[in-house]
């Protein structure tokens, strides 16, 4: 492949593809890399260089890139029925991972409504659950609650529960905004206090509210146990305890959008497990297709189900999607679950992950490197710079030293988080744990002043 073609290709790019979260005039310095194909947990460009996908491309591969049995279940799928509507029409895929879905919550979330990406899937909980308070004759219950730092997608319904300046604050007239309550994060521990203390302390605010609010509280939505988007904030699980325990005492749903956590991100395969608790709606996109096709889910309790159960067709739930319960992204995501049940993925992932980890450990050392974290498979510190300037453009820098050094990983600020599929070798472990520290090196070694 010869150098110029490549260039061509990224400026058409460039000129016709308006690129995610993106400030696309940034492309002028910043790198853009032309992918042609990914194997396992690489992605090769144009030219034969090939990156390991450390952040699993936006947080949606689990089992790697052209993976076989994947593949394979897809192929198959493809010459059976590629879609077919899902409203009047029933097919096995959308059947199957229903029910499969409902025993990995014990069938206390028995009830599995489609939709294709994760905004999608809070725009459906936050209605179902309002619609669910109204049919009961409750409709003074519309306000929702959720807590400091979330994110939760850009439509401007999920924009409401979200609480990242950055993607919320050019849209604010646009916006109905949440109650926010405070942060859980471990990080605002004083010296001397616990994870849990300050989930205790988080808990407080939570009640305040509810006392307040309660009649008008329609739900709170929490990303169990990682706060991704807002740069890995971690917390206790005892604060997901402490939050279903008021949401049964306030009335109030407890939405757990497990989006990024779900799918054993956490170590476990829902990170509400880890607490014991299950919540009233849960939101599941990004890795249940093992990261090849969009599809999000909502799963739901019996007694928000049967609120909906009438001869009244508007007291039906009328949301619909055109791709809802696509079969082939039913039908990649059966195949995650296959492998999840048939390769004992989480004990495997949790050893791999004490390899990553004991690998990591030494930057605890590193004089800029604070909170070094981790939960299940996913690993995050936060690097201290003096300089406001090199501060901001230490992601960019970050994710082109990175590149140099074959890794993809794109910081959140001045967090630097790895959060690889579940295949990487003890090896290749070894050697993201290397190359990241080689990254952040150079990084702090070039800071512009
Ligand atoms: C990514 C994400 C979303 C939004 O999903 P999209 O598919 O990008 O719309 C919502 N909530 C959480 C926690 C996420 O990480």
């Amino acid at each position: 492949m010869d150098t110029l073609a490549t260039e061509d290709w990224v400026a058409r790019s460039l000129r016709a593809v308006w690129h995610p979260c993106t400030q696309m005039k940034h492309h002028e310095r910043m790198p853009l890399i032309p992918i042609a194909r990914g194997a396992g947990p690489w992605l090769y460009d144009r030219d034969g260089r090939r990156f390991l996908d450390g952040i699993s491309s936006w947080w949606v591969n689990l089992f790697g890139h052209a993976n076989p049995r994947i593949n394979a279940a897809l192929k198959t799928q493809l010459d059976t029925l590629e879609h077919a509507m899902l409203a009047g029409c029933t097919h096995e895929p959308a059947i199957e991972l229903a029910e499969r879905l409902a025993a990995l919550t014990d069938h206390t979330l028995g009830h599995a409504f489609f939709a294709s990406d994760g905004a999608s899937a809070v725009e459906i909980a936050l209605k179902m659950s309002f619609h669910t308070w109204r049919n009961r004759g409750r409709a003074e219950k519309r306000e929702f609650a959720c807590v400091a730092n979330s994110y939760h997608g850009e439509t401007i319904g999920a924009l409401g529960v979200t609480d990242v300046a950055l993607f919320k604050d050019a849209y604010d007239p646009l916006i109905r905004h949440a109650h926010v309550v405070a942060s859980p994060d471990a990080r605002l521990a004083a010296p001397g206090e616990s994870a849990a203390d300050v989930a205790r302390r988080a808990l407080d605010s939570v009640r305040a509210l509810f006392a307040a609010r309660g009649e008008q509280l329609a739900a709170l939505i929490v990303e169990p146990l990682v706060q991704c988007a807002t740069g890995m904030a971690m917390h206790d699980p005892s604060y997901l305890a402490g939050l279903r325990a008021l949401c049964d005492e306030y009335d109030v749903h407890l939405i757990a959008d497990e989006i990024a956590v779900g799918c054993g991100r956490t170590g476990t395969f829902f990170a509400c497990e880890q607490a014991g608790i299950w919540p009233d709606l849960l939101c599941l996109s990004k890795g249940i297709s093992g990261g090849y096709l969009p599809l999000s889910i909502v799963l739901s309790r019996d007694a928000i189900f049967d609120a909906f159960y009438d001869d009244d067709t508007t007291r039906g739930f009328l949301h619909s999607h055109s791709y809802t319960g696509n079969p082939l992204a039913c039908r990649a995501a059966l195949a995650t679950l296959d492998l999840f049940a048939s390769d004992n993925v989480l004990a495997e992932n949790a050893r791999k992950s004490a390899v990553l980890r004991a690998a990591l450990e030494p930057l605890r050392a590193h004089p800029h490197v604070r909170h070094l974290r981790q939960c299940g498979t996913l690993f995050a510190f936060d690097v201290a710079i003096d300089h406001a300037q090199a501060a901001r453009t230490f992601s960019r820098r970050f994710f082109d030293h990175a590149l140099q050094r074959e890794l993809l990983l794109r910081p959140i600020g001045t967090t630097v988080y790895l959060m690889p599929p579940y295949i990487l070798s003890d090896d290749e472990l070894a050697w993201l744990a290397a190359r990241t520290r080689d990254t952040l090196d150079a990084t702090l070694a070039d800071e512009v002043h």
